[in-house]
């Protein structure tokens, strides 16, 4: 099943940086400016939901790279939408309890590369890459933004929002290198496993997609900062599928992307959510 249900026609897409921004906040969220791109050409926001000073909170990045991947801000916009109004998907609200349940706060970066978000391209303003930049000593404005931000949070979970450029469906994945431990395997496993069940899709392994460079964010954040335990961060990667090889930007592919997105947020949330560990047999039996 897929756990949204009625997206079509609802949600707008909005290709201009201002024009997606007008759109935010989403209900019950702040929206703050927590540094600029390049040549300060535009403002970065970070959006808080709940309480982001908590043991327990879900940092989220979306839309670092701006060119096919820009569908990504709406779906993240559109999942604390649907997380501010539990009775707007009465279906599905056990699940959206259970996410509002479980972590304190979540802290979003709406779009991480604002300039590559109008110019349609993956890269910024100088051809920089930002989630190749993430070990470079001098990064670029974007990278260094959230790098700040990531440190003064101090969340328990970071997922880097991105879409794969295949015929596959919706994928949650966290980085599988070496240097990973059994827990981590676990909970991609455990991710896989629940992103198959919820959207009734085989879900595909991290493998298929490569490792994490040294500059990714997801191995930095995974790596360098700490959780407000002084542990691990538990940082991931969310490769959104797309059915169309050409990367087309058509609002109909777009709507789709923003619904598989969703439903790949709340897979993959779920999955590192000890209460649904402990729920799963509402959902095994088919609710
Ligand atoms: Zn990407």
């Amino acid at each position: 099943m897929n756990i949204i249900k009625g997206f079509e026609g609802f949600y707008i897409a909005d290709r201009n940086y201002d024009g997606f921004i007008s759109s935010l906040p989403p209900t019950n969220t702040e929206m703050e400016i927590i540094g600029y791109s390049e040549g300060n050409d535009f403002p970065i926001y970070g959006v808080k939901y709940g309480d982001v000073t908590g043991k327990n909170v879900l940092f989220l990045v979306s839309s670092l790279h701006s060119s096919t991947e820009w569908s990504t801000a709406w779906s993240c916009r559109n999942f604390l939408e649907i997380l501010s109004n539990p009775n707007s998907h009465p279906d599905q609200k056990k699940y959206i309890d259970l996410i509002n349940n479980y972590y304190d706060g979540i802290y979003w970066i709406p779009i991480g590369n604002p300039w590559g978000y109008n110019n349609n391209s993956r890269l910024n303003k100088n051809g920089v890459d930002i989630n190749r930049d993430f070990a470079d000593p001098n990064p670029q404005s974007e990278t260094q933004v959230i790098k700040t931000i990531v440190n003064q949070i101090k969340p328990s979970v970071l997922f880097d929002v991105h879409e794969k450029i295949s015929p596959s469906l919706a994928l949650a994945s966290i980085d599988e290198g070496e240097d990973i431990d059994n827990t981590y395997r676990h909970k991609t496993q455990r991710a896989i496993e629940i992103s198959t069940m919820l959207l009734n899709r085989q879900a595909q392994h991290w493998g298929t997609l490569g490792g994490a460079g040294a500059g990714e964010l997801r191995r930095w954040a995974g790596t360098v900062p700490k959780n407000k335990d002084n542990e691990q961060i538990e940082s991931g990667i969310i490769e959104i599928g797309d059915s169309n090889t050409s990367g087309s930007v058509e609002n109909k592919m777009i709507t789709w992307r923003t619904k598989q997105g969703i439903n790949a947020l709340f897979s993959i949330t779920l999955a590192f959510n000890p209460l649904f560990e402990r729920n799963t047999i509402m959902v095994n039996k088919g609710g």
